[in-house]
């Protein structure tokens, strides 16, 4: 495909990441239904030079090649943004599945669990490239019944801008990784733990007894220098709950929601981890599963590849 903007024609808006939207659109010269993510706040600072290298990388898109790796159509600058399509998934991500239905059967869960890790194992062995970004909302289905994962790090000079902006700082961060350690393929696994509890729970395990009022799982923007003191966006009268939670984020920074945040941190780095509770509701070798991947220590915790032969 060469893909051009006047060739895409918008069908629907499919969510709101932190500084870009992704819509579903069909690219009319062929007739195909595509996912269109258009990412503006890693590229504010970018300088042109910067951006056609972003796009150069992103070209190994082209060769990922799974049946649990989101397919890529092609990427292209359409100042300011950054677009970047792909194959659309007709049951959207995970979160939005949850939160619809609530918890999710764990028979399911150990189906996403070998998704994910069949499409970390793909990306490092054949790519070596490691996702860094595993999270319910990264991990997308379809009718057809397929799980496949999509967000990856591809690109070095991508992640640095992100890096640069604090976008994508999140919880789902393992505690090396809080402390500023080497990211390594073992981070995904214990972001993977995280977002296995969450979906069997039907809650981001590290929120308290009010799962509405306290999700910090996804508190991107809130930490950024990008968005920081920016007014809550007006112009919406219909405003989503991310939306919400992130003016309240503005409104309070310096206060109580960046405070929860950084404890939260600590939390993480300082406490024993999540465990899927009550003990004995869910089968045993869902517990172990979930307890390995949340190993603190990182040279305790098993790879992806490891973990594909667990009895889970
Ligand atoms: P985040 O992953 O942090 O939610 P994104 O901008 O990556 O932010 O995505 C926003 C939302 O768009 C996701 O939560 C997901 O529901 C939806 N989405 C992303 N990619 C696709 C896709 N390829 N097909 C269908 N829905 C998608
Ligand atoms: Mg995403």
């Amino acid at each position: 495909y060469d893909l051009r903007n006047e060739d895409l024609k918008d069908l629907q808006e499919l969510g709101q990441g932190n500084g870009g939207s992704v819509k579903k659109v069909e690219h009319t010269p062929t007739n195909t239904i595509m996912a269109k993510k258009a990412s503006l706040i890693v590229l504010i600072d970018a300088k042109p030079s910067i951006r056609k290298q972003i796009l150069r990388e992103l070209h190994i898109m082209h060769d990922c090649h799974s049946p649990y790796i989101i397919s890529f159509y092609g990427a292209f600058l359409s100042d300011p943004n950054i677009c970047i399509c792909m194959e659309y998934m007709d049951k959207g991500s995970l979160d939005g599945i949850y939160k619809k239905i609530g918890a999710i059967d764990i028979d399911v869960v150990s189906k996403v669990a070998l998704a994910v890790l069949e499409g970390l194992t793909y990306l490092y062995d054949v790519h070596r490239i490691i996702h860094r970004d595993i999270k319910p909302s990264n991990i997308l289905c379809n009718s057809q019944g397929q799980i496949k994962i999509c967000d990856f790090g591809v690109s070095g000079e991508l992640i640095n801008s992100i890096a640069d902006t604090f976008v994508g700082t999140s919880t789902y961060m393992s505690p090396e990784r809080i402390q500023g350690a080497q990211y390594t393929v073992k981070s995904d696994v214990w972001s993977l733990g995280i977002s296995l509890i969450e979906l069997a729970l039907g809650r981001f395990p590290f929120a308290d007894s009010e799962p509405d009022d306290s999700d910090l799982s996804d508190f991107e923007g809130t930490l950024s220098p990008g968005t920081m003191g920016l007014p809550p966006k007006k112009d919406q009268d219909k405003t989503s709950k991310k939306d919400r939670r992130k003016s309240r984020g503005v409104s309070l920074q310096g206060g109580g929601m960046m405070m929860s945040i950084l404890e939260l941190l600590q939390h993480i780095v300082n406490e024993p981890a999540p465990r899927l509770t009550p003990e004995g509701r869910f089968p045993q070798a869902a517990e172990d599963f979930v307890d390995s991947c949340l190993l603190k220590d990182p040279d305790a915790r098993r790879t992806p590849k490891d973990l594909l032969a667990s009895p889970f």
